[in-house]
């Protein structure tokens, strides 16, 4: 069940500002409020979806596939596709996600510590 409350609804709807970094019709990236890193961005969907699975499940495989195009982008307008960078998603409560809205960090900028 989506929370339309969640703050990343909030900030598609406009009703709290953030550091855009890329927008379209569907997807809206930007900086997060507390970087772990040189560049810390976040992508989103502006489609309700809750968790990963839930915009997998709720999407066309263009929409998805666009969602990596996208994320793909941002990483070029960052400069950060040479160096490299890491993609993470939390999803769900083992996941470690905090705001109920499926997103995607993108980190980059200088080496990563962060090991999976
Ligand atoms: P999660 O733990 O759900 O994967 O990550 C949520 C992320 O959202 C965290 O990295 C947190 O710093 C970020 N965040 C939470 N609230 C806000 C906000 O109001 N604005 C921005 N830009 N980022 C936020």
């Amino acid at each position: 069940m989506y929370n339309k409350n969640n703050i990343f609804a909030k900030i598609i709807r406009g009703e709290i500002p953030c550091d855009k970094v890329y927008e379209d019709e569907n997807f809206l990236f930007f900086n997060d409020i507390n970087p772990i890193s040189k560049f810390h961005v976040l992508g989103i969907p502006k489609s309700q979806c809750a968790d990963f699975s839930d915009f997998i499940i709720k999407n066309n495989p263009e929409i998805i596939a666009d969602f990596f195009k996208k994320i793909n982008l941002v990483i070029q307008k960052l400069g950060i596709d040479k160096n490299g960078f890491k993609i993470i998603s939390n999803s769900g409560q083992d996941g470690g996600q905090e705001v109920p809205h499926f997103h995607v960090h993108i980190l980059g900028g200088e080496k990563i510590r962060l090991r999976v």
